[in-house]
């Protein structure tokens, strides 16, 4: 826009300069300028042949003195039609001065003085002030839409050193993060997790002293009346399906596994109710075997920090398993899914509260007043009971209650 504006300026200013005759400016009009570029070869042919021309055209008016008796009148056709030709070359002439000046200028002007044509335009013609007020709005207007793009070009080789980055703060952060359900070996751990679908690490944490007093190893647990299991395990919800599964797994335990929890995730997946986050879980915690646990936290967490944009857990794990080194795995699990039961919630993550805020390209999903973040933050961080009754050394929280104490 600026560049034509400037251009139709500095054809009309190099026109004006030129002063040819009037028939001449017409044709050094903004048609000429716009030519001027690329007319270089032309404006220098066209002399040659104007001057061609001017001598050829006198011939004609010659020839008949030549080839017939000249006559008066015919003396006067020649001379007429030879200052004709004369007057034609002078105004050709001064039609192409005009134009090599025009394009001269026009090239040579937004060079040297775009910001003071660009002044002048606005000053000269209203429609293009009009223009010129508006530009500052659009450039205003396409700014917000700016950040979004530039956080879709991070490259991957930035985005691994951010993703990076916040594991280390938030192992700052999270220095004692654990798996928040309380167990004393692999079976507890594993019958735990199956408990824990659809409810609360706490509301486990609150049942299970009652279960694993009831069939502490899987060959009691197998032998259980369902009835009585699926009592026991009533407030963690969906007790008849998982009751099933705690003895479908117990059994499978007894007879295909000695009585002992397998170290490897192709076994571990073959159990009843048992998923590769299930697996996983065991493997990294009973087995220190490096796991991901993509759970409900773990993916909204990776998706908001821009770490993946697949919402298949499987796929998730694949992605984020290229991101960080295997030795992170099961503590990098753990922080996400402390960061987001404390911090980044699921419907009112606490920005304003957020230590890892300055690198995630989500800040401002959530309440991004510093105090009113603050009290949507939960267990230790909010002041409150963690979820485990038996939370390991180092927790700075307290323990939570015992089920029905509060
Ligand atoms: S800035 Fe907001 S969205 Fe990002 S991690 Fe923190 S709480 Fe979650």
């Amino acid at each position: 826009m600026t560049a034509d504006r400037d251009s139709a300026v500095g054809e009309q200013a190099s026109a004006n300069a030129a002063k040819p005759p009037k028939r001449d400016s017409e044709l050094s009009g903004p048609a000429t300028a716009k030519r001027a570029p690329t007319g270089k070869n032309a404006g220098v042919r066209e002399p040659a042949e104007a001057a061609a021309q001017a001598s050829a055209d006198p011939a004609p008016g010659d020839g008949p003195s030549r080839t017939k008796p000249a006559t008066t009148s015919a003396r006067t056709a020649a001379a007429k039609k030879a200052t004709a030709a004369r007057k034609k070359t002078t105004a050709k002439k001064a039609t192409e001065a005009a134009k090599k000046t025009a394009a001269k200028k026009a090239t040579e002007a937004p060079k040297k003085t775009a910001a003071k044509k660009t002044a002048t335009a606005a000053k000269k013609t209203p429609a293009k002030k009009t223009a010129a007020k508006k530009a500052p709005a659009k450039t205003a207007a396409k700014a917000p839409a700016k950040a979004p793009a530039a956080r879709k070009s991070e490259s991957r080789v930035a985005m691994v050193r951010r993703a990076r980055r916040m594991n280390r703060e938030l192992a700052e952060v999270y220095p004692y993060a654990h798996p928040e359900l309380d167990f004393r070996n692999s079976f507890e751990l594993l019958v735990a997790t199956v408990l824990s679908a659809q409810t609360t690490d706490l509301r486990v944490n609150q049942t299970t002293p009652a279960l694993f007093a009831a069939y502490p190893t899987p060959e009691d647990m197998a032998a259980a009346d369902p009835e009585a299991l699926e009592e026991l395990i009533r407030p963690t919800g969906f007790f008849r399906a998982k009751a099933r599964s705690l003895l479908g797994l117990s059994v499978a335990l007894r007879d295909r596994f000695d009585g002992e929890v397998p170290g490897r995730l192709e076994d571990l997946v073959t159990l009843p109710g048992v998923g590769r986050k299930t697996a996983n879980v065991v493997l990294g915690n009973a087995f220190g075997v490096p796991g991901l646990t993509v759970d409900t936290h773990f993916g909204r967490l990776v998706r908001r920090f821009g770490w993946t944009a697949q919402e298949d857990p499987e796929k998730v794990e694949a992605e984020i398993a290229e991101i960080f080194p295997k030795s992170e795995w099961t503590m990098l699990s753990h922080r996400l899914i402390f960061h987001g039961r404390r911090v980044c919630h699921s419907r009112k993550p606490a920005c304003g509260a957020c230590p890892i805020a300055p690198l995630c390209p989500s800040y401002g999903e959530g309440e991004t007043d510093p105090e009113k973040a603050k009290k949507l933050l939960k267990y230790e961080m909010g002041g409150k009971p963690g979820q485990r009754l038996r939370p390991p050394a180092g927790y700075p929280g307290e323990p939570a209650p015992p089920l029905g104490a509060g």
